[in-house]
């Protein structure tokens, strides 16, 4: 029998193109399956025939829109969608990916301004970043982090003095509408200027006008150059409002495992919570107490959960995290605010009254709290703040008591008179932030009394001038102040030798 070669050389070009098949072959980024929209609406699409399909994996519909499998059921799906939904319609096709979502991750997101995707926002081109990570990753582990030890200063006297905030720590600001919790928040960053922390401005379902404010500020400022904005606005679809604090979170996560100190600022949680009451009753969710549906405190505790100090053995890199919520009419216990209070390591609270009344940054001190930054305050405030709290609630309770036009003893005479300077002292202007030397020194002066004989017109400029003169401290003591030294009794009388000779002209003209 005669072989014949044009049969050998059909099996050589099969193997071949088995094998060029199998080697361009990858897996896990090919579509796997494919299902058909069967519903969309409000930035929800329904999807039937993606079976296999994992809870939170990405799906690819026609015209590079993605969406996130929400809703799990064997005949329909339930998808998040996360992009501009407008031209999606019953009967268009979607795939599968295999993966779940990511964001891009880098140094060259550094000073940009983009939305939780990874795309720039702003007009300085394409991001080319360093990878990719999961926006959903597992906080890290108790054996994993370190106790929260060193001070992040945010340049605001009240905060740094009365509720110091440590890295690593979750501190909750809230308060009404328009009582400065953005304004301290941006305050805390510029301060992180030659800090070497680097910040990252989460911006959830907010006004276009309002981000902008923000980054003008920082741009001005010079504080870009060390932030990154994560954008979503207030008519960006509800399922990318969701996903960019965790979005946020995992690009700082990238930093803080290289070591890095990273301050996150969520702007605000109540938007986002809002934006997932939306989803979740749009997929049908059974709602809960004010209409949320029952795993809103999960929500915010796995994302709050990642800040942290890491542990020296894995390169000691904090993530601090300061989540913003709205309160209304000032009641503290709604829903989500209880959450947020109960997830966090403490609370700034903005009274709408002191805003009112002009007394700025309106922070409440009585009902505002540090749980663990009291520990990583540096020694020379902890030294001078222990009798400033104490004399301030003293003076708050007979503030409210002299009101009714009593007639006073001279000791309350004194505590209120003490009081209405402890009051000047906190007062700050808008992203005016203070350097550790000036807010050292200035307190120094406080709690000495070195501001008691001057009339209380001036005692604003007599401040200022104190705080001027924090510049001719030498680089010794403030070394000390910023090593977390204590200060010795010489250290401390050279101080109040400095602020008393700024004080000069105050009290020959009083
Ligand atoms: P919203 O609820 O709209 O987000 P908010 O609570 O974030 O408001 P901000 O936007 O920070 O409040 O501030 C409200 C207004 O108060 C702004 O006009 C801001 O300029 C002003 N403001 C905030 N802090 C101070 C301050 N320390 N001194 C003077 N003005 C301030
Ligand atoms: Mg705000």
């Amino acid at each position: 029998m005669m072989r014949t070669p044009r049969y050998s050389n059909c099996v050589k070009e099969a193997l071949t193109n088995i094998r060029t098949a199998r080697e361009s072959w990858s897996p896990g980024l090919e579509p796997v399956e494919e299902g058909v929209v069967t519903t969309v609406l409000n930035g929800i699409a329904k999807i039937s025939g993606l079976p296999g399909v994992g809870f939170e994996e990405l799906v690819r519909f026609q015209g590079e829109l993605y969406g996130i499998a929400f809703n799990v059921d064997p005949e329909e799906v339930g998808i998040v969608l996360l992009g501009d939904y407008a031209r999606l319609k019953t009967g268009d096709r979607a795939w599968r990916t295999g993966r779940v979502t990511d964001v891009p991750v880098g140094k060259n997101l550094i000073g940009r301004v983009i939305d939780p995707l990874g795309n720039a926002l702003d007009d300085r081109g394409p991001i080319e970043p360093s990878g990719r990570l999961p926006i959903e990753r597992p906080a890290p582990a108790i054996m994993d982090r370190a106790p929260v030890s060193t001070p992040l200063q945010t340049g605001i006297k009240v905060i740094d003095a009365i509720i110091p905030v440590g890295r690593g720590q979750r501190e909750l600001i809230l308060g009404d509408r328009q009582t400065g919790k953005t304004s301290i928040a941006i305050s805390a960053i510029l301060n992180q200027r030659d800090k070497e922390v680097l910040c990252i401005y989460c911006a959830i379902g907010q006004k276009a006008a309002s981000v902008a404010k923000v980054v003008a500020e920082l741009r001005s400022r010079g504080a870009l150059e060390h932030t990154i904005v994560v954008v979503t606005e207030g008519n960006d679809p509800s399922g990318l409002q969701y996903i960019a604090p965790y979005a946020a979170t995992t690009i700082a996560e990238f930093f803080m495992e290289q070591g890095r100190d990273v301050l996150i600022v969520y702007d605000d949680l109540t938007n986002h919570a809002r934006a997932y009451r939306e989803l979740s009753l749009l997929l049908k969710r059974p709602p809960g107490r004010e209409a949320f549906p029952g795993d809103i405190f999960y929500l915010h505790s796995r994302l709050l959960e990642r800040a942290t100090h890491l542990d020296p053995s894995l390169g000691g890199g904090s993530l601090t995290a300061l989540p913003i919520v709205e309160t209304e009419a000032q009641n503290l216990s709604a829903y989500i605010p209880t959450n947020l209070i109960s997830i966090t390591d403490g609370q700034i609270y903005l009274s709408p009254t002191l805003f009112e009344l002009g007394i700025l940054p309106a922070v409440d001190i009585g009902r505002s709290v540090s749980r663990v930054g009291g520990k990583a305050q540096l020694k020379a405030y902890r030294a001078a703040t222990g009798s400033l709290k104490l004399s301030y609630a003293q003076f708050e309770e007979l503030e409210n008591f002299a009101r009714f036009g009593t007639r006073l003893d001279e000791s309350s005479r004194k505590t209120l008179d003490h009081g209405n300077r402890i009051r000047a002292w906190f007062k700050q202007d808008e992203y005016d932030v203070f350097s550790m030397s000036e807010q050292i020194i200035m307190l120094i002066a406080l709690t000495e009394g070195c501001f008691a004989t001057i009339e209380t017109g001036r005692v604003h400029d007599a401040m200022q001038a104190v705080r001027s003169a924090a510049k001719g401290i030498s680089s010794d003591i403030s070394g000390r102040v910023a090593s977390d030294s204590e200060l010795s009794s010489e250290d401390r009388e050279e101080l109040i030798r400095i602020a008393k000779e700024a004080l000069n002209p105050f009290l020959k003209s009083s």
